[in-house]
């Protein structure tokens, strides 16, 4: 599979749409998911052309890879989730319903959120 450069994720990234930032460093964007599914529900995606956790690990430089894990963990923290809690959760492929082919991990908080799956 190749990366879909025209992804709305990918025009994010290059401020061809607007999206409601949260954080932004080097190496990750964040902002608020537009249909959410939580009191808070922020995408984090990593700066470049990777469309799932399998790529992203396989290619990516560890600088990248490190870089993009302690944004996930940051925007967790600056979003006053680490004490009450909050789920991370990347879909990949079909199966998951990957809706946009680049990664992408939710950060879902601000209520009590249940068992883990729901099919
Ligand atoms: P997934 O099913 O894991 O691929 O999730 C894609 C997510 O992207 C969904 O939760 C959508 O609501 C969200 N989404 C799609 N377009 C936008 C957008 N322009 N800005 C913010 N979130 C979006």
């Amino acid at each position: 599979m190749t990366y879909d450069t025209e992804n709305i994720f990918a025009k994010i990234l290059r401020g061809e749409i607007a999206c409601d930032k949260v954080y932004e460093d080097e190496f990750a964007l964040a902002f608020h998911d537009i249909n959410p599914q939580a009191p808070v529900h922020i995408l984090v995606i990593p700066k470049g052309a990777y469309i799932s956790m399998a790529d992203f690990t396989a290619r990516a430089p560890a600088d990248l890879i490190a870089g993009f894990f302690r944004a996930v963990g940051q925007v967790a923290r600056d979003n006053g989730l680490e004490a009450p809690g909050y789920r991370i959760l990347a879909n990949a492929g079909d199966d998951a319903h990957q809706e946009v082919p680049h990664l992408h991990i939710h950060i879902f908080g601000g209520k009590r959120l249940g068992p883990m799956l729901t099919a």
